[in-house]
């Protein structure tokens, strides 16, 4: 349940739910409500039948007999609400005569939602769910999935530079914004030949390895591509996590190793094209498309080099 449903739930009924501020060796109601949003009424309703209960039953507010909720939470689809013992036999079989309706009215309403819904199972798990709810989980279940399987080196990997590969290695940021320092030329205007030299390969996907991450922001720096590479864009080199200072103190090879290495890709799961070879080693020299600071990927020489790597790439051939 969340943080203001909880609260409200605490604020409106502090001796019931005194628990709350014991040791989890003591009560599991440290833990909040173990349970979805959907139950927040059935849950307040509850509370309010048992405290008007011990009232009816002559139980002083202060005292330890007033009722002390130790944990509620969903089991097998429905709603479990446990108390300390210690009750009159009168109060204890009327507060389990409540919790039983509750957890009755449980088993036909939306955990997630409060609507009208049915007890069903789902892989091997029990859910009181309608179905707008289960089709927005089972939505997010496959949108995490995929951005699981991004990472997964099932994908091939080109790890792209802007400056020296997409225009002219002379860019300058002035007021926040990149701007071009050479005549004649614009922003991003070889994108197009990385475009249609991807073309064959849908699954390869781009990480981005240019600087202009950490000087813009991972989302400002996709955003300066063309739709067709963006959508081909999965991640970068640079998280925002990372110490600026220490991050520019290695070379783009490091850079871009740093990132092989934590997502586990192979040798022959990734080409990378830069205009910046310092301290590449030996072993990794087939996978770097090397491009000129002036010329980036127009040269032909470029162009040729990476049609081949690229052909490599997807036969596993690197
Ligand atoms: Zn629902």
């Amino acid at each position: 349940m969340n943080e203001a449903n909880t609260r409200q739930l605490y604020r409106e009924f502090p001796r019931l739910y005194r628990a709350a501020s014991r040791p989890t060796s003591e009560s599991a109601m440290r833990w909040g409500f173990m349970c979805g949003d959907g139950w927040f009424s059935i849950v307040r309703e509850l509370s309010q039948q048992i405290e008007e209960a011990a009232r009816l039953a002559g139980v002083d507010p202060d005292s330890d007999e007033w009722p002390c909720a130790m944990q509620v939470k969903e089991k097998f689809g429905g709603l479990r609400f446990y108390l300390s013992g210690g009750y009159s036999f009168e109060l204890e079989s009327t507060i389990r005569r409540l919790v039983k309706a509750a957890h009755e009215h449980s088993l036909s309403t939306c955990e997630s939602c409060g609507c009208p819904a049915t007890l069903s199972e789902h892989d091997h798990w029990l859910r009181v769910e309608c179905a707008r709810c289960r089709a927005i989980r089972l939505d997010e279940q496959a949108r995490l999935t995929s951005a699981r399987s991004a990472i997964a080196p099932k994908y091939k990997i080109v790890f792209l530079d802007y400056d020296g590969v997409l225009h002219p290695d002379h860019v300058y940021q002035i007021k926040g914004r990149p701007v071009l320092k050479v005549d004649g030329f614009n922003l991003f205007e070889f994108s197009d030949i990385l475009i249609q030299a991807l073309k064959p390969y849908p699954t390869v996907r781009v990480v981005l390895s240019t600087s202009w991450v950490h000087t813009f922001c991972f989302k400002k720096a996709k955003a300066w591509l063309p739709d067709e590479l963006q959508a081909r864009v999965i991640g970068a080199c640079y998280h925002s996590s990372m110490s600026a200072i220490e991050w520019s103190r290695r070379t783009r090879y490091q850079q871009i190793m740093r990132y092989v290495s934590r997502a586990k890709l192979q040798k022959e799961d990734w080409i990378a094209i830069d205009n910046d070879p310092v301290g590449w080693a030996d072993e990794y020299r087939a996978n770097l498309v090397l491009t000129d600071d002036d010329g980036g990927l127009s040269f032909t020489y470029a162009q040729v080099d990476l049609a081949e790597k690229l052909e490599l790439l997807v036969t596993n051939s690197l």
